[in-house]
């Protein structure tokens, strides 16, 4: 779970890292009121949780109240990558001398962590680490030793950051541990005028598994990161993971899905998403997979890969026809069945022939056919 920026910004007020003063509005003339309040002049921040609100034009300067009112208002409702703005945090405006990065985040293949930074902070630091990855420090964190007074001095050497930033490289990674948190990250920390370090941007993700403990974020509205179809799918019982691809994956059972999106990107393709139809696929469950899949405006095409095992093929098929007649197919369906009744399943859909829908009999065949149709 991601948490939002103004509550980021209120942990890591907790754990002393200087933040600015900030409040958070859901209307227009709320923002103008937390305008006055914070003394006049204010940057009006998108509160969504996907990066990039800077260059989508979520995060404006407002010179005075009336200025945050109608700033507001532009960005209350906006969409930023597929996120409705429904909240805005004012902050006061701080006097920028340097950005910087620093992040913790979890190596999960190096069981360790690691701490990345660099002196070069700001809004495009994805492109610093593509085009100059010297410019971006990556420190192993050994979780049991932490971040120290000693290990913040060393990344902070690493990075070219100046001394002064260790403070909240070890409280940061307090943030880490005492927020269960699998990601910490400030982009922009950065150096103020008169030499303070504050951090005026955060992003916090807590790791699920200890959400027990971690309770006070939650909200049933916000569960699956905010992500629409998520959200969507959660709400019809389904398995589902949005990815960023353009074809559509629905398969029986969570190993075959997963070699379903290798073997889709093997033939040069993206999978729009993970669906699990589980066990049963029964009419229903297809008709609400085929519904969330083609409400993704990515999908090009949907490829439904089953291998009969206890649910028999000929049940499968009778559940894509009763889809087929409950949902409007938009994009190319490509079927491949196989194992239990797989010669019955093939013959129910070839009966129903529908224009957009083609089987082909093996898995490989049925991505490739699947990456094709997506990527024409
Ligand atoms: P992001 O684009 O989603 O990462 O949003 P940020 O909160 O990082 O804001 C983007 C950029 O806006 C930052 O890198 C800063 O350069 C700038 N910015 C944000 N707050 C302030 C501020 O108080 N003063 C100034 N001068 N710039 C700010
Ligand atoms: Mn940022």
């Amino acid at each position: 779970m991601d948490l939002y920026e103004h509550q980021a910004r209120e942990v890591f007020k907790g754990y002393g890292i200087a933040v600015p003063d900030a409040a958070v509005a859901d209307h227009p003339k709320e923002a103008r009121r937390a305008a006055e309040l914070l003394g006049g002049r204010v940057v009006v921040k998108a509160q969504v949780k996907t990066g990039g609100r800077g260059k989508a034009g979520g995060v404006k300067l407002a010179a005075d109240p009336a200025a945050a009112e109608i700033t507001a208002r532009q960005i209350l409702g906006m969409d930023i990558k597929g996120h409705t703005v429904r909240r805005v945090m004012l902050a006061q405006p701080v006097d920028i001398q340097d950005e910087f990065y620093v992040s913790y985040v979890l190596d999960r293949a190096a069981g360790m962590f690691l701490a990345i930074a660099s002196a070069e902070g700001g809004m495009d630091i994805e492109e610093v680490a593509a085009t100059r990855p010297e410019a971006v420090a990556r420190i192993p964190v050994d979780p049991a030793g932490g971040v120290t007074e000693a290990k913040a001095a060393e990344i902070a050497a690493a990075a070219g950051l100046p001394p002064e930033t260790a403070d909240v490289l070890v409280r940061l990674w307090q943030v880490l541990v005492g927020e269960d948190a699998l990601l910490v990250e400030v982009n922009p920390l950065v150096r103020t005028a008169d030499g303070a370090i504050l951090a005026l941007d955060g992003k916090v993700t807590v790791d699920d598994n200890a959400r027990f403990r971690q309770a006070r974020w939650d909200d049933a509205s916000e569960a699956h990161g905010g992500d629409p179809l998520e959200a969507a799918a959660a709400a019809k019982g389904l398995t589902y993971v949005k990815l960023d691809g353009q074809v559509g994956v629905i398969g029986n059972g969570a190993g075959l899905v997963m070699s379903t999106l290798d073997v889709v990107a093997g033939r040069g393709a993206r999978p729009a998403n993970f669906l699990d139809i589980g066990g049963g696929a029964s009419a229903q469950v297809m008709a609400d997979g085929l519904d969330v899949i083609l409400s993704d405006p990515d999908v090009k095409a949907v490829l439904v890969n089953v291998f009969g095992g206890i649910t028999a093929c000929d049940a499968v098929a009778e559940g894509i026809v009763r889809a087929l007649d409950a949902v409007h197919l938009t994009q190319p369906l490509v079927v491949r069945l196989d194992g239990n009744n797989a010669a019955r399943g093939r013959a129910i859909l070839d009966a129903r022939a529908h224009p957009l829908v083609e089987q082909v009999t093996t898995m490989d065949g049925a991505a490739a056919r699947a990456a094709q149709l997506a990527t024409r």
